[in-house]
């Protein structure tokens, strides 16, 4: 079995479901006494979280990329970074490693294509809603369109993940909040919603709406699941 880099701690509490879908998932596929082979590097989100909202990515890129490193020199054979928004840095990350980085967007995006769906509505950062790092990734290489919700509404998603969501606060009314937004992006022609920031499956799924939801954490931890269970 191949062993997992995960950088972590974006926030721990999507970090923490990584860790469990890592080790179900190796269970589910191995059997038995069979856990995963995880090496974590576990940030202090406070000073990245800082860096993000100043805009200097290129030095939080560089943090990660040392992270991604030391993994890397302990023995990771595979590397993950465990939030979408980070991956605005994945270049810089992929650059400091020679081991793959299983990029979030192209595990959601093998998702979004096997089920045929070709227009999705994001939910995410204002950094990943926004910015085109990830939008444009998933346009380029795998030709989806995505939409977005409106400037009010990316605000009210964009809160509740760092005022709530990422300190472990789940509440109905950020639910019933996100559902409406959902219904909208809907209505705008989206085909399904992109859970695009690792925390929202703690706050939403496929219990709380008809509308099919891509949950992130999950689709990337199976995709390291498979890549570390495969026979070489
Ligand atoms: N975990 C979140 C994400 O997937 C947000 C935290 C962050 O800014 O990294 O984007």
């Amino acid at each position: 079995m191949k062993t997992i880099g995960l950088l972590g701690g974006m926030s721990w509490e999507s970090t923490a479901v990584y860790y469990r879908l890592l080790n179900e998932g190796v269970k589910a596929e191995l059997g038995g006494l069979h856990s995963a082979s995880i090496l974590m590097h576990s940030v202090d989100f406070a000073p990245i979280a800082d860096l993000q909202h100043a805009g200097k990515w290129e030095e939080a890129g560089t943090l990660l990329a040392a992270a991604a490193g030391r993994l890397e020199r302990a023995g990771a054979d595979m590397m993950l970074i465990g939030t979408n928004t980070m991956h605005l840095v994945a270049p810089q990350v992929s650059a400091a490693i020679s081991v793959p980085l299983l990029h979030i967007a192209d595990a959601t995006a093998q998702t979004i294509k096997a089920q045929g769906m070709q227009r999705v509505g994001l939910l995410a950062t204002r950094f990943t809603m926004e910015k085109d790092f990830y939008k444009g990734h998933l346009h380029d290489h795998h030709g989806i369109e995505t939409i977005v919700p409106d400037a009010n509404d990316r605000e009210t998603v964009n809160r509740v993940i760092y005022e709530e969501l990422c300190l472990g606060d789940l509440r109905e009314t950020s639910r019933q909040a996100y559902i409406r937004i959902i219904d909208k992006l809907v209505a705008e022609g989206a085909e399904c919603i992109i859970l695009g920031c690792t925390e929202i499956g703690l706050l939403i799924n496929e219990s709380h709406t008809n509308t099919p939801l891509l949950d992130t954490t999950r689709i990337h931890a199976q995709a390291a699941v498979a890549l570390a269970t495969a026979a070489d």
